[in-house]
């Protein structure tokens, strides 16, 4: 567990060096749940197959499990807070069931054309991760089916971003081959973990 050394001055504190604080950051839709366009309604919440496991490899690899997530339906009007806050409880309620917890859900409401403060691929979440949780981000990383998510991940400095096949981001892959040189694809959540884990042994 890293001790965190407050400062009595605001949004100072100091990590110890030596032990891990790491977390995997990870998108919600198409990435541990299935892409539902707009999801609003818990009773349409689809765990992904293989999520759980491969989360609770992550977690005994010693990642805290941290979701980063845009929710533009809310600004958009076509869904409240409230809405999001039921299916992210939802989902929260399924993942415990295997036993996988998460540290935080982190989303951003605002529409593409409204001012968000974290909308991805604004590293905004992952900085407050760093504050609220002690996070070491260069030991951490970012997990997602966009663009997006990947270039949120590198805005952040994390170790490496990591794009799934599910959800987006097959079609991702396609368009955007250009701008993925830096990322690491992987068909799915397993996969990613299965990476991940891989690369702290080497
Ligand atoms: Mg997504």
């Amino acid at each position: 567990m890293t001790r965190i050394l407050d400062f009595p001055y605001a949004g100072c504190s100091l990590t110890i060096p030596g032990t891990m604080n790491a977390a995997i950051f990870l998108d919600r839709d198409g990435t541990i749940i299935k892409e539902k366009e707009f999801l609003r309604d818990p009773a349409e919440v689809e765990v992904l197959p293989g999520a759980p496991a491969a989360l609770k490899r992550l977690r005994e690899a010693g990642f805290k499990l941290v979701i980063v997530s845009n929710q533009s339906g809310v600004g958009r009007g076509y869904f409240t807070l409230a809405d999001v806050d039921k299916v992210n409880a939802h989902l929260t309620r399924e993942f415990s069931r295997h036993g996988v917890q998460f540290e935080k859900i982190y989303f951003a409401p605002e529409a593409p054309d409204q001012p968000s403060r974290g909308r991805k691929p604004s590293p905004q979440f992952l900085w407050d991760a760093r504050e609220d949780f002690g996070i070491d981000l260069a030991s951490s990383y970012m997990i997602g089916d966009k663009l997006i998510d990947v270039q949120c991940g590198w805005n952040a400095g994390v170790k490496m971003s990591i794009l799934v096949r599910t959800g987006y981001g097959a079609e991702t892959e396609r368009e955007f081959a250009d701008k993925l040189e830096r990322a690491v694809i992987v068909d799915d959540l397993c996969g990613a973990a299965e990476w991940i884990v891989n690369s702290l042994k080497g």
